[in-house]
């Protein structure tokens, strides 16, 4: 037996038991006679003395124990005289009566500590040292924990977990995708899924009538902190469901899996237009753990002589509250410069300062009267001490600015409490997403998308301007601001799948050629269905209030999409090129 009891374990009760422990050598430190050694393993860590008047040859085979030393020990739990509140088993030590080391370890090249002295690189160098530290591991250990509490909801609920298949042909979510030379069919290539999407479907037509699977998905995109070209869905699909089904279903699984795992009861999730989305928050996923909406302030502030107001498509502010006295004209300057930021892109910034002494302030003041700015603060609910902030310019851009000087200030002003979470529903997506660039229409979910009922048959018909203002059965699911997932209901029927298809640009040959087996699918009884993917890694993020998801993932790529532990990209040799029929014509870079 390697142990009778883990690292973590053992307390006053425990007392005089004689026990059996295996584990790392956290630290070794000698004080006057007396080695003592921090044992530890996934379950916590264990003190270890060794006396040397009593037991000197242990002593110095213990001291000679180096950093992450694999060894066993056996001794008895004593009381410990100086004891460590900040550790659970900080009541108890062990007396050493023997120990063998199972395996030496190399000085480690950063120390396995909470707060360790080793960079980003080295530690993903290392990730299986990373690992074994304690903060790193409980968030792997959070995420099979959120995995579990997701399987035995959804199995309660009569889902049946499928696994689909990662050598396929390309699927529609729109990004690029990761590619597979077939050795046996010479010239070939298998796309890795970028979601299960078009198989779901499948097992729909097939009558599995509720599916779900926690998948990996590939898509390879430019990376940000939120995103690794492989990520990990909660893949679902039901069948004969309206979207308000949907709808229920996965906020009862998401507010099961809160209670379950953080002990939280989440609101009920209310429903936000995308319209309002935009139009109030200036996004579509809108963090409504604070209120500051976008409010319209064209009709007010035009044909007062302000040319810069009166040529805009449209005036929009936001009223930071309490905010009036806390800018200086420095720091309004900088803000000024923050919306001007490319990221951003606004023109200007327009600023009105209700000071908390009565008196009013703007950028603006002399095109004006204190009247009509406080008309202005009267139509944003403003009151004294908040500083009104105004974009103008074309409707979308303007929102999409303000949404984004929204979440600053959000940040600025402390109102994006990790500890609170607001979750909604996003509804009411356009189908369509016209691209100015490439004059042509995108599917804003998905080509499988359903428009709504009542747009159903203007969809087959209707002109440019009708399509531009079809709905989806499309929802999101928002918490605190970020995305945690998406789905609609489908089009299970032919005729509405093969106008989408030519809406968004596919000849019939290309719409056969891709999805032609989802078409003939639809042949054979298709039944009404759709469904929904959470980001499964932002998921396990948001709920520990973090924004990367990289922590919840034992191995992750950088930004570069490397793994820099197994030096992944890299290159093939000949032979392995040759029987892939692949001739490599770029020299490869090295990142
Ligand atoms: N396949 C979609 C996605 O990955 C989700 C869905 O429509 O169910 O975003």
């Amino acid at each position: 037996m390697y142990r009778t009891h883990n690292c973590g374990e053992l307390r006053s009760s425990d007392i005089g038991s004689e026990v059996t422990l295996s584990g790392w050598v956290a630290t070794n430190r000698d004080l006057g006679g007396m080695t003592f050694i921090d044992l530890r393993d996934r379950y916590g860590i264990t003190q270890l003395t060794c006396n040397m008047e009593s037991n000197a040859e242990l002593c110095e085979q213990a001291r000679g124990l180096g950093r992450e030393y694999v060894i066993q020990v056996q001794g008895v739990v004593r009381e410990r005289s100086s004891k460590n509140a900040q550790r659970a088993t900080g009541d108890i030590e062990i007396e050493l009566s023997s120990l063998s080391v199972l395996n030496a370890s190399e000085t480690p090249p950063f120390t396995i500590e909470d707060e360790t002295d080793g960079g980003d690189e080295i530690r993903m160098r290392y990730r299986y040292l990373d690992l074994r530290r304690s903060p790193v591991q409980s968030q792997i250990i959070f995420r099979s924990r959120v995995a579990q509490a997701l399987r035995k909801h959804l199995s309660s609920q009569d889902f049946v977990e499928i696994e689909t298949p990662f050598l396929i042909r390309s699927t529609p979510e729109g990004a690029r995708d990761f590619v597979v030379p077939s050795r046996l069919n010479p010239g070939q290539f298998y796309a890795l899924p970028q979601s299960p999407q078009t198989f779901k479907q499948l097992l729909m037509v097939s009558g599995f009538d509720k599916y779900f699977q926690i998948v990996k998905c590939f898509r390879d995109e430019d990376l940000r902190a939120d995103r690794q070209p492989e990520f990990t869905q909660l893949d679902c699909e039901m069948s004969f469901v309206t979207q308000e089904q949907v709808l229920q279903t996965f906020e009862g699984l998401v507010r099961s899996v809160w209670k379950d795992i953080l002990e939280v009861d989440l609101p009920a999730f209310p429903r936000m237009s995308y319209d309002d989305a935009m139009s109030q928050y200036g996004i579509d996923k809108p963090d409504i753990r604070f209120d500051m909406k976008i409010k319209d302030l064209t009709d007010l502030s035009q044909g007062h002589g302000f040319p810069v107001f009166d040529s805009a498509e449209c005036v929009l502010g936001i009223a930071a509250p309490g905010y009036a006295d806390k800018m200086s004209n420095k720091d309004l300057k900088k803000l000024t410069e923050w919306v001007q930021r490319p990221q951003i892109g606004a023109k200007g910034l327009v600023y009105v300062k209700l000071s908390d002494d009565g008196t009013i302030k703007s950028s603006v003041g002399k095109f004006y009267t204190e009247d009509q700015l406080r008309g202005w603060a009267d139509h944003m609910g403003a009151v004294k001490g908040d500083l009104l902030l105004i974009l103008c310019g074309e409707e979308e851009k303007t929102q999409k600015q303000l949404g984004q000087l929204r979440l600053e200030m959000g940040d600025r002003l402390g109102l994006r409490d990790e500890s609170i979470f607001a979750p909604l529903w996003v509804v009411d997506f356009p189908l369509l997403e016209w691209d100015e660039e490439s004059n042509r229409f995108h599917a804003m979910h998905h080509p499988f998308t359903s428009p709504k009922q009542e747009d159903q048959a203007r969809m087959l018909t209707g002109d440019h301007e009708t399509m531009k203002a079809l709905r989806a059965d499309a929802y999101d699911m928002v918490i605190n601001g970020v995305e945690i997932g998406g789905g609609s209901i489908r089009i299970h029927d032919r005729k509405l799948q093969e106008r989408n298809f030519e809406l968004l640009g596919f000849t019939d040959e290309e719409a056969k050629d891709q999805f032609g087996f989802l078409m003939g699918a639809f042949e054979y009884g298709a039944p009404p269905h759709g469904g929904i993917a959470l980001g499964f890694d932002r998921l396990c993020a948001i709920m520990q209030g973090q924004n990367s998801i990289r922590d919840f993932i034992a191995f992750p790529k950088n930004n570069q999409g490397r793994d820099v532990m197994i030096d992944a990209p890299s290159p093939l040799d000949q032979e392995q090129l040759t029987e892939l029929n692949l001739d490599v014509t770029a020299e490869s870079e090295s990142i």
